[in-house]
């Protein structure tokens, strides 16, 4: 059984007004040390969980990783190799940064502390965009950064970008104009990240989360969220633009070239093993019976300073293996593996109408997601739902 551990660093230096992540802002800058002593307490409690499964990746997210001591990251990085005798060469190593991070000195210390795959939140590469998304980088900054980190000796470097982000011209403004051709410079940002070919992108669509800023800007009409048509014109044109540019789409916001999906991330789509350290942090956790066990961690980055490990868990839950099977269909159909085609067997009427609706199609013996399925997903894997 194939498992990886996502590490959680909260802190970042001040909280982008889209954000709905578990993170903190320390003026003082973060408690490195003590977090690093919480993470190791919390593996302490949680590793012969996973014991006799095999490790294949890290992955440090946030929050900002980048920020985090490299020491702290290094010491992580052997000790969780040491506890699950692995190899840091052997397995799939990701650190989300922020472009302001990406130093040549940083590379070589985050490298040699284990990390071989570089993410870089890069999320546009104009400054209008960057404003409006309240982002702490400048324009240049993400490209620059992205540049030297492609050839900066990382085994793979990803780029995250953007798309929707609300034209400022249009806030505080009640409709939008007709005939307004919208706001694409998201487009733009993926074509100029794509020309630097980094092995993986990552495209997301700007999505209002309750309880931000943004959200409430919504709410008095002061900034006006692209439609929904808009946004999907702009996840074809995205999927048009970058497999033209010999990149494969293979999962709804994902983008690799040959040979470079996440690994990480895919356990994920594959409904695998994984145990999540930090606050906000979710683990997944198979059963002998065919069913699962989930659990997340509190949010609050002070009381996972505080508490002991055993007082983390805000909610767990045990999935019966009739529901985790389904769960694992929808999974599946957010990748372009799908499902294998015998699937289908199970439920004819029902993969039919989702073939002559051009949401699924039929490839190499697997049923698999078309661009429309993946841009209706949600909608497709509610059809799943049934049973
Ligand atoms: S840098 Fe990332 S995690 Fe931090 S506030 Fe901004 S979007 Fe959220």
């Amino acid at each position: 059984m194939r498992f990886g551990i996502y590490i959680h660093f909260p802190w970042c230096r001040n909280r982008c007004p889209y954000c709905d992540f578990a993170i903190a802002v320390a003026p003082a800058g973060p408690p490195h040390q003590a977090y690093l002593e919480a993470v190791l307490a919390e593996l302490d409690e949680k590793v012969a969980l996973y014991e006799g499964k095999e490790l294949v990746s890290i992955y440090f997210g946030g929050g900002t990783p980048s920020l985090w001591d490299v020491a702290c990251v290094r010491t992580l990085i052997a000790d969780i190799c040491a506890r699950f005798d692995a190899q840091p060469s052997d397995l799939e190593i990701s650190l989300e940064s922020n472009p302001s991070d990406c130093t040549s000195h940083a590379f070589s210390e985050w490298q040699r502390a284990g990390v071989n795959r570089l993410l870089i939140g890069v999320q546009a590469t104009n400054s209008q965009d960057l404003v409006t998304l309240g982002r702490d980088h400048a324009m240049g900054d993400g490209l620059a950064a992205l540049a030297r980190g492609v050839t900066g000796g990382f085994r793979s470097v990803g780029a995250d970008v953007i798309l929707g982000v609300p034209d400022p011209k249009r806030q505080g403004k009640a409709s939008r104009d007709e005939g307004d051709p919208g706001h694409d410079e998201g487009l733009r940002s993926l074509r100029e990240v794509a020309e630097l070919r980094p092995q993986h992108i990552s495209a997301y669509e700007l999505t209002i989360e309750e309880r931000t800023p943004f959200a409430k800007m919504v709410a008095r009409g002061d900034l006006i969220p692209e439609d929904e048509d808009r946004l999907a014109s702009l996840y074809i044109a995205a999927d048009a633009l970058l497999t033209g540019l010999g990149y494969e789409h293979y999962e709804v916001s994902s983008y690799s070239l040959p040979g470079a999906r996440a690994r990480h991330n895919s356990l994920y789509w594959q409904g695998a093993d994984y145990l999540g350290l930090g606050n906000g942090a979710a683990s997944l956790l198979l059963l002998g019976d065919g069913g699962a066990r989930r659990w997340q961690n509190k949010r609050s980055a002070s009381a996972y300073l505080r508490d002991a490990p055993s007082q983390h868990v805000d909610f767990s839950e045990d999935i019966a293996a009739t529901d985790f099977a389904i769960e694992r269909r929808w999974l599946a159909m957010r990748t372009r593996d799908g499902l294998p085609e015998s699937e289908g067997e199970r439920q004819p009427e029902l993969w039919s109408a989702l073939e002559r609706e051009g949401l699924v199609e039929r490839k190499d013996g697997r049923l698999v997601p078309t661009l429309r399925g993946f841009l209706y997903n949600n909608q497709l894997i509610g059809r799943l739902g049934i049973g």
